[in-house]
């Protein structure tokens, strides 16, 4: 049958679209003779696809069996199908079980089935702060099976502006333990563990990307850091993502080492771009001053979720998105910032090539 999610709409009596307006679900039919509209209503779960197939043939003689066939062979690969299962109520995931129906266009895998992988899945997220913190509370909420949080920061009041785990009451607790704490009420059935631990290099990268299938790198500091990730989860294979934030652009970037440029091979092609342009001086007023990093709940939860989202795509390719880049968003335009990453990896890359 349709999914329900999928439902199709019919404009006049020749143009369908199934699967909504969203582009890169929906599709538009054109149906001259009104029987593709025909098919569609015929496949509501009430009928085997032979009862299917000859009452189709019976109302369209001019269309054989093997046309009927082969349009619903072209809607289970375009994933608008699936086998009838009965309407639960009720359940900690019903409405992400509806979105997976929505989104996922593998053919023939089931919400339970995106959700299960879900459920099998490790995810370490370094850095617990507001992109870390946000990260880890959606991915508990959605039910990732184990979740491993690395933090060696306590909780300040100057994070309580953004860093939506924790509350007054955590002030001066090791973020780690309050983030554990705060995840585990909100999800007991998902496995959370925490280690009090200062990332110093890629011995240390490497040894807790080997512990997961996603490591999510939410930590900005030091400077190295992404570099460090990107060359420990090259050498184990592990799947990674960073977000992070530039005043109101936020980013993420998302990376399945040996399919694609990895991240070193983008920032090797921009440090390339800018050597080529005119030298480029900063001003550079009161040099050594500390100064707060920009940031409130708006930039850090946005990296967060968008970093959740994308960490959530590489388990269980529901929806497949671009991997093998950086993707921002700006929340000046309300549009798509500007994308970091090539299409093919640079040959001369120190890191993959
Ligand atoms: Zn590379």
């Amino acid at each position: 049958m349709i999914k329900f999610e999928h439902r199709p709409v019919r404009y006049g009596e020749d143009r369908i679209v199934i699967g909504g307006t969203v582009p890169g679900i929906g599709t538009e039919i054109d149906d001259p003779d009104g029987w593709v509209w025909a098919l569609l209503e015929s496949l509501d779960g009430t009928r085997t696809v032979d009862q299917v197939v000859a009452d189709l043939v019976h109302r369209y003689p001019t269309h054989p069996a093997a046309d009927v066939r082969e349009a619903i062979d072209d809607l289970h690969t375009a994933g608008y199908l699936h086998e009838p299962e009965p309407i639960t109520s009720g359940g900690r995931h019903q409405s992400a079980l509806a979105l997976w129906r929505w989104i996922d266009r593998t053919p023939g895998r089931s919400a339970q089935d995106v959700q299960m992988l879900l459920a099998q899945a490790r995810v370490t997220v370094i850095g617990v702060g507001g992109v870390g913190a946000t990260a880890a509370l959606a991915l508990t909420l959605a039910g990732v099976g184990q979740i491993h949080c690395v933090d060696d920061d306590v909780v300040e009041l100057s994070n309580l502006n953004r860093q939506i785990l924790y509350t007054e009451n955590d002030l001066g607790l090791p973020k780690v333990q309050a983030a554990v704490q705060r995840l585990r009420e909100h999800n007991s059935e998902v496995r959370v563990t925490g280690g009090f631990q200062r990332v110093d290099g890629t011995a240390m990268l490497r040894a807790l990307a080997t512990e997961c299938d996603v490591l999510l790198m939410a930590a900005d500091t030091p400077s190295e850091i992404r570099f460090w990730t990107a060359a420990a989860c090259q050498d184990t294979g592990t799947a990674w993502v960073h977000g992070g934030y530039e005043g109101p652009r936020v980013s993420v970037g998302l990376y399945r080492p040996g399919t694609g440029p990895c991240h070193d091979c983008g920032q090797i092609a921009r440090q390339h771009e800018l050597a080529a342009g005119p030298a480029v001086t900063f001003w550079s007023p009161g040099a050594g001053r500390t100064r707060a990093h920009a940031s409130n709940v708006i930039t850090a939860v946005t990296t967060g979720v968008h970093a959740a989202h994308v960490t959530m795509s590489l388990i269980t390719g529901a929806p497949a998105v671009p991997a093998n880049g950086e993707f921002g968003w700006n929340l000046v335009r309300l549009d798509q910032g500007q994308r970091v990453g090539l299409d093919s990896p640079l040959p001369a890359c120190p890191t993959c090539g």
